[in-house]
């Protein structure tokens, strides 16, 4: 029977299909009655949370009982310092996808529409959808393209810009493919966009990128006041679980997009802990060597077995594994490993896996190879 509640629900609602998250251990094992289970699914930390970080969460548990600060004060100032912006410059919110669902419902409704790349991150069409708006969705690099397969292309992405278009999203690096746009892709496009587009760089794994020609976007924010540059304290940092990340851009679009802010959006204890794990330079760069290292791993394992990686500059490796990405998922549940099919990003034949320990890799590619031998 279809759900009777369907037919009143908002326009775009009827036809959205909510968002899949990677499927959490403790599921899996009540499931299959299975132990000892690794997830490299969901592009969290393999080492855990920022040590300071989560000392400063637990440190202001007793005060829980008062509403967060609303503002957000201490961790807007550090934001502020650290990156020589205004303290009216950011907005935050509970993970980036606060963020960018803010701009969604500032800017986006029905009869307007948003522009992203095909294989882009699943919650873009779903915030567009959910406010009635369209998608137009723009045809990355083929696959055997020399540079770049399955990246961001800013031809195809600027001529789907239309007169009704409010919002362009970018996610640099990419999730789920890996990949990104150059400086000069990236900011050939924004200088051809018109003006009534607000432009969402999405860095969500900018932390990890050690290629000096990587664009940061921060630098470009005083040329484009039509840009948001969204971060998150969810990977690098190891704070998924307690839901924060940030937007930087003009005062006056940050203005407009802190409108639709809900009240006391970001929890106290989140607060807290981003404000200290920003400073935890050894946590963050012992995530980065562990994740150069883990991707080296996986790469070279994969291509031995004869698979195609896409190559990353993330915490993620996306790879054609040439049959059901779903059958071979389901399988390697059996074995204890969760890793992410991608069907629902368009990418029916590929895995997306999460760069883990050395241990944690090793094990997921032994368990990929006994699936695919059989
Ligand atoms: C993980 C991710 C985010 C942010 O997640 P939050 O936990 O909400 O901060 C944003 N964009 C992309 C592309 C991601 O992969």
């Amino acid at each position: 029977m279809d759900n009777p509640f369907l037919a009143l629900a908002a326009p775009g609602i009827s036809g959205l299909h909510p968002y899949v998250p990677g499927k959490p251990i403790e599921e899996l094992e009540r499931e299959l009655g299975l132990s000892h289970t690794i997830k490299l699914a969901s592009n969290e930390n393999p080492l855990g949370p920022s040590p300071m970080g989560a000392g400063a969460a637990s440190g202001v548990i007793d005060g829980v009982n008062l509403y967060p600060d609303d503002a957000g004060f201490r961790l807007r100032n550090a934001l502020s310092k650290r990156f020589g912006v205004a303290p009216e410059a950011i907005t935050l919110g509970s993970g980036s996808s606060d963020v960018i669902d803010m701009v969604a419902r500032a800017f986006l409704a029905p009869g307007r529409n948003a522009v992203f790349a095909r294989h882009s991150f699943a919650m873009y069409p779903i915030y567009t959808q959910a406010q009635g708006a369209g998608s137009r969705v723009a045809a990355p690099f083929p696959p055997d393209h020399a540079r770049m397969p399955y990246g961001h292309d800013p031809s195809t992405l600027l001529d789907a810009v239309n007169a009704e278009t409010r919002v362009l999203f970018i996610a640099n690096p990419n999730n789920p493919t890996g990949t990104w746009m150059t400086r000069d892709e990236l900011t050939g496009l924004l200088d051809r966009l018109p003006s009534h587009v607000v432009v969402v760089l999405d860095e969500a794994y900018i932390e990890y990128v050690e290629e000096p020609a990587f664009p940061n976007g921060l630098d470009l924010l005083p040329h484009y006041p039509n840009l948001i540059v969204t971060r998150t304290f969810s990977k690098i940092y190891g704070l998924a679980g307690l839901r924060i990340g940030y937007g930087i851009s003009a005062p006056d679009l940050a203005a407009v997009i802190n409108r639709v802010r809900h009240p006391f959006n970001v929890n106290s204890a989140a607060l807290a802990a981003a404000e200290a794990a920003l400073n935890d330079t050894a946590h963050l760069t012992r995530s980065r060597e562990v994740n150069r290292a883990g991707l080296r791993q996986l790469s070279e394992g994969l291509a031995s077995m004869g698979l195609r990686c896409i190559p990353s500059m993330a915490n993620f490796i996306t790879v054609d594994i040439g049959r059901s990405g779903s059958d071979v998922f389901e399988s390697l549940l059996r074995k204890g490993v969760i890793v992410r099919p991608v069907a629902n990003y368009d990418m029916p034949h590929h895995l997306r896996v999460t760069v883990g320990r050395e241990a944690e890799n090793r094990r997921f590619l032994e368990a990929l190879a006994e699936v695919l031998e059989r």
